[in-house]
């Protein structure tokens, strides 16, 4: 770049929509778990884009992927078939063990496009009255941005003057089954849950609980959609996360680590009976299911089919799991884990999650704070050992400087 990164986070400033606050780097390369900044120095990535990079950056196989199909073919619309979207759906539903893929970019697009599936099939296929169904969601959840998925946050910042809201969602304690059954009646077309609340500071629910979303569900005759945006493909030691519990939901929702880190690409996967309620003409999006993201998408699906990134997150989480035991009462106050992704709550007396990512920063690690003095570590499922202990001896290097 011909400008500094000063003066590029300057420049940034009267023209880009104040609606994030990010720590001052500016990347400009990237490899693997490492990325370079402007004037070349290395910081080792320990949020991989929110779990967007579970595969680290550029990896060879995801961008020998996009090359090729750039030299083929881009886009078409879903006014035409291209011929690499039939085999990414198959492969994914194959993946997932569900039957139908609907295509979308991003991650919230992907929720919102499950809210209208729901809703169509407890009009279609459950009965419910037009106009009367009903979403049970989860407090503190995250699943985006829109108008609508802001409508069932808790977060009063993600809501306060964006109203008028959609109607339609019930919220409920998160990780409280009786809660969730009382909430749900005859209007109900699902229960829309995160498997592990990443932005909450991975809230990582009792052993139990999924299987009892699972058989509430069943029983009440509802949809379990399962919002495996972050928690999916690799990053907790499994494909899913609920796994974890040997459960499959309805609908499953990925995005992120989807696109592999290259283009956007997200989807609602599905049994038959319920993305079958859409007909030609209903729902869309002129860049869901494109050529280019489809070939990255199915090269997403091959890396995970060989098992090796679930394994890593498993062994590498041990490493993980036991350095941060290792920091507790020594600035950490306490932590949950799974696989390779930790929400840490740092002693607030020590510092705000803000503040310890900068020092971190400064010490070449890339992290992000969500809550308070909660920061959340999810670096790409390839990184080494020695980098995962060499983060966390920086970690406790600037713990004990308080
Ligand atoms: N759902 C979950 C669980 C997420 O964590 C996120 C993003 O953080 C989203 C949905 C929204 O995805 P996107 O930012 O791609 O719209």
């Amino acid at each position: 770049s011909l400008r500094s990164s000063a003066e590029l986070i300057r420049a940034e400033e009267p023209v880009l929509a104040h609606n994030y606050h990010p720590l001052p780097v500016v990347v400009a390369r990237a490899e693997g778990a490492w990325v370079e900044d402007v004037e070349g120095r290395r910081y080792l990535d320990m949020l991989a884009g929110y779990s967007a990079l579970n595969f680290g950056h550029r990896h060879p196989a995801l961008i020998e992927a996009a090359h090729r199909q750039l030299d083929q073919l881009t886009l078409t619309s879903r006014a035409f078939h291209n011929d690499r979207l039939a085999g990414f759906a198959e492969s994914l539903a194959a993946l997932t063990g569900l039957d139908m893929v609907l295509p979308m970019n991003t991650g919230a697009e992907a929720v919102e496009s499950a809210v209208k599936v729901a809703r169509k099939w407890a009009y279609d296929v459950k009965g419910v009255p037009a106009d009367r169904a009903t979403i049970v969601v989860a407090a503190d959840n995250f699943h985006g941005r829109t108008t609508t998925i802001v409508s069932f946050s808790t977060d009063e910042s993600a809501r306060a003057g964006f109203g008028p809201f959609t109607p339609g969602f019930r919220v409920v304690p998160y990780n409280d089954l009786a809660a969730l059954e009382a909430a749900i009646d005859e209007t109900t077309a699902a229960v829309l849950i995160e498997p592990i609340q990443g932005e909450a500071g991975v809230v990582i629910p009792d052993d139990g609980y999924l299987r009892g979303v699972r058989e509430v569900t069943r029983r009440t005759g509802c949809l379990f959609i399962a919002d495996e945006i972050q928690s999916g493909l690799g990053r907790t030691g499994r494909t899913l996360a609920v796994e974890h519990e040997d459960v499959v939901p309805d609908v499953v929702l990925l995005g992120k680590a989807l696109g592999g880190g290259i283009v956007p690409v997200s989807a609602v996967v599905a049994r038959r009976e319920v993305l079958q309620v859409l007909r030609p003409g209903e729902h869309g999006s002129t860049f869901g299911g494109n050529p280019l993201a489809a070939a990255v998408g199915s090269a997403v699906v091959e890396l995970l089919e060989t098992g090796e990134f679930q394994r890593r997150a498993e062994e590498a989480g041990v490493v993980l799991r036991d350095g941060l035991t290792a920091l507790v009462g020594k600035g950490v106050r306490s932590f949950r884990a799974r696989g390779l992704w930790a929400g840490v709550d740092i002693d607030p007396a020590i510092g705000t999650g803000r503040e310890i990512s900068e020092s971190l920063m400064r010490e070449g690690i890339l992290v992000k704070d969500t809550h308070g003095s909660t920061i959340r570590l999810a670096p790409p499922l390839t990184i080494t050992n020695e980098d995962l202990t060499m983060a966390l001896g920086t970690l406790e290097q600037i713990l004990r400087k308080g």
